[in-house]
């Protein structure tokens, strides 16, 4: 999730667009979400992670929105940095079973060092691009920061049911290894919930009729725009 950010925060940056936060975090972790489809036979770390499916899907959509690439490039790397490092991913499926990667271990101090290094690099970047300010300034977007929470955990309480990460779970908590990654995704937990809980209690002192930040810089005059008349105007197509 951290390696989304950073990429998709790169590629942002190199483009002069505004991040969407939430959505940015979403897509470091989106192949994961196969987990969700277990129930329908959709095997954990198989289609999802296939650079034959994903890269016509990223192009294509990139086509439609030029302004996803942030996005789409966060959805890429989940398979061709996160998951090649600490394991290995199908490149060619449907067409050939061979996996890829360099199998560092999930978990293993290397799996972890790379968990809180990106943790670490995400912070800095967030502060360095005034993005960790924006976590906290009542933008009515950061409401949805819900999404990348709940499904950091409910990814993580489903993988303990995967045959792949079966045991990880329950004989990894008591590993140093994991106890760096699992107090990294409380931190980064924390992170979202202040973020949703900043911007709901915005929406409640504007609906009390005091004026929140991003008001208050309308009320300061026309040049100063506010971060929801921004992400406004991102949303068309470029
Ligand atoms: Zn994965």
């Amino acid at each position: 999730m951290a390696l989304g950010y950073i990429f998709a925060s790169a590629v942002a940056r190199w483009r002069h667009q505004k991040l969407t936060l939430w959505l940015a975090l979403v897509a470091g972790i989106l192949p994961d979400f196969d987990i969700f489809f277990s129930g329908l036979g959709l095997v954990h770390h198989t289609y999802t992670h296939s650079l034959l499916l994903l890269l016509p899907l990223a192009a294509a959509v990139v086509w439609w929105r030029r302004d996803s690439l942030p996005y789409v490039v966060g959805v890429l790397q989940h398979v061709l940095v996160g998951d090649f490092l600490a394991s290995s991913v199908p490149l060619l499926l449907p067409l050939a079973t061979v996996r890829v990667g360099l199998e560092l271990g999930m978990p293993s101090a290397a799996d972890s060092l790379i968990e809180s290094g990106s943790l670490l690099l995400m912070l800095f970047m967030m502060w360095r691009s005034g993005d960790l300010r924006r976590l906290f300034d009542g933008e009515r977007a950061n409401l949805l920061m819900v999404l990348p929470l709940l499904s950091m955990y409910s990814l993580t309480w489903l993988a303990a049911g995967e045959p792949e990460l079966g045991g990880l779970v329950t004989y990894g908590f008591s590993r140093l290894a994991l106890d760096a990654i699992s107090s990294g995704q409380i931190a980064l937990a924390a992170l979202m919930a202040l973020s949703v809980l900043a911007s709901a209690l915005s929406r409640y002192r504007a609906g009390r009729g005091s004026p929140t930040s991003a008001q208050r810089g309308e009320l300061a005059g026309p040049a100063n725009t506010s971060d929801d008349k921004v992400a406004h105007a991102e949303v068309g197509p470029r």
